[in-house]
């Protein structure tokens, strides 16, 4: 957390690090005599375009303000609010004087009492009011907040960016369907794709962009949806990109992950499991040696990928016997490829068909709108005062916490429908048009289609096919499915 810093005193600087925060720059214009109207304040001044650009002119990101007490952060009409207008700017911009961190969203007064120094009560709840207007209340009516211009809408924040709003979609879409943040960062470096800043994407920024409440249309503080009286989740005046359902379906995959690869059947798989580094080719890994030993099972060691050098295709051969195979089976790799990218697609297309034949529906949702109505209706009774408050404050808190889980328990089925629907039939189409393209041409990245086949099968098993040259055979190779 780094902070702009209002005065050189020592203070200032202890009370960022109390807080953890770093002082990345300090302004002071002590010795001007600000109460003049004709003197300009430059250190202030300079402050403020910090507070609104989020940064210094280095690039260095200011994400909030220390000022000493004795300091007078605003000495002429007008100075405070200009102030409040900078550092509400953003979201989530922190706050301290000598005494200690301050809330900016309090709703109590005597929290923001630091300026109370030269500024009158008045004027304080004057900017309280400006304070949480221009944050939680235009969130709470559901409009855009100033900062960096989001990925994906236009600069006025509504209207989608019709170049980098199909980008977002198809990338939470890739990410539901099991493809890594990695693959798609590399897509949009390789396409040139900048951010909003005009910077390189990361990892990092293209999580941060696709994990943000905002491409459903919704709204986040802190990590907490803006929610209306009701509990529901405000929906915002721009256009979205996704919905609701689809980014929570992305939230969960990166709740979930926590350092760990998850497998597209919900599986957590070790962290940065063997496909974090993508093969180079279709099945590497899947394949199992199918030669049975003189005992009579069978080799199953991992085929490995080789090239021969009069055939321009891969091929998938059991390793020596020095390294764990037998040394005993090959197949031509885009034989073994083309069958099984066909079965895995027969595999989608029958799964869908299953899939979109039982309906889906939540079984809390009785329970969730009961207790939702009983909580509202104990209030009522609360404020009409039929309800005392040793009873109001023993119940209340029950229901609010069986609300909460409910809603969680809801938004976890949804997700989980999500990832298992995600796939309707247009979907498998569109999966098996873009399987054989090309990836300059739309086809579906090598990581995609792994993780199709990784969702419906365990492993191949490729059987020996005789000595010399012959025919393919596909009876020779075994898919083993996974169950369900
Ligand atoms: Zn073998």
């Amino acid at each position: 957390m780094s902070t702009g810093c209002r005065t050189s005193t020592a203070s200032n600087r202890e009370t960022a690090e109390r807080h953890g925060w770093t002082v990345v720059h300090e302004y002071t214009d002590n010795d001007k005599s600000a109460a003049k109207a004709d003197v300009v304040r430059d250190d202030f001044e300079a402050m403020l375009r910090a507070l609104r650009a989020g940064e210094l002119a280095d690039g260095t990101a200011v994400q909030g303000v220390v000022i000493v007490a004795e300091d007078r952060l605003a000495r002429r009409p007008g100075d405070y609010e200009r102030f409040v207008e900078a550092i509400t700017y953003q979201d989530g911009r922190v706050f301290a004087d000598a005494r200690g961190m301050k809330d900016l969203y309090s709703e109590d007064t005597e929290s923001m009492g630091l300026f109370g120094a030269v500024i009158s009560k008045m004027e304080v709840r004057k900017m309280q009011r400006r304070m949480r207007r221009s944050h939680r209340m235009r969130a709470q009516q559901g409009l855009p907040v100033g900062g960096t211009r989001p990925f994906g809408w236009k600069p006025d924040r509504l209207t989608l960016d019709p170049n980098e709003a199909p980008l977002v979609r198809q990338a939470i879409l890739d990410l539901i369907s099991g493809r890594s943040l990695h693959s798609i960062t590399n897509e949009w470096r390789r396409k040139g794709v900048r951010t909003s800043l005009g910077n390189e994407w990361l990892t990092s920024s293209v999580k941060v962009t696709v994990r943000n409440a905002r491409v459903c249309g919704w709204r986040e503080i802190n990590g907490e949806l803006v929610r209306d009286p009701a509990g529901n989740p405000v929906v915002g005046q721009w256009e979205p990109i996704v919905t609701p359902d689809q980014w929570m379906a992305v939230k969960n995959i990166f709740d979930a992950r926590r350092g760990h690869y998850i497998y597209r059947d919900g599986r957590v798989g070790q962290i940065l499991a063997s496909d974090f580094r993508e093969p180079n080719y279709l099945l590497t890994g899947f394949l199992r040696c199918g030669r049975a030993k003189p005992d009579g099972s069978l080799c199953n060691a991992p085929l490995r990928v080789t090239h021969h050098k009069d055939c321009v295709q891969h091929i998938y051969l059991c390793p020596t016997k020095t390294v764990g195979g037998c040394g005993g089976v090959g197949r031509r790799g885009d034989m073994v490829d083309l069958f099984i990218s066909e079965a895995v697609l027969a595999k989608l297309e029958e799964v869908q068909l299953a899939a979109s034949a039982e309906p889906v529906e939540w079984t809390g949702k009785a329970e969730y709108d009961d207790a939702k109505s009983r909580l509202e209706e104990l209030r009522v009774q609360w404020t009409a005062g039929n309800v005392t408050n040793e009873l109001f404050f023993s119940v209340a808190p029950e229901l609010e916490k069986r609300i909460a889980r409910l809603r969680t328990e809801a938004q976890n089925f949804t997700a989980a429908t999500q990832r298992r629907q995600v796939r309707s039939a247009t979907d498998i189409a569109e999966i098996r048009r873009r399987w054989y393209l090309p990836e300059e041409e739309g086809g579906l990245p090598l990581t995609i289609k792994r993780s199709y086949i990784r969702e419906a099968l365990l492993a191949v098993i490729i059987y020996p096919a005789g000595k010399g040259r012959r025919k393919f055979n596909p009876d020779l190779l075994e898919p083993i499915w996974r169950e369900g």
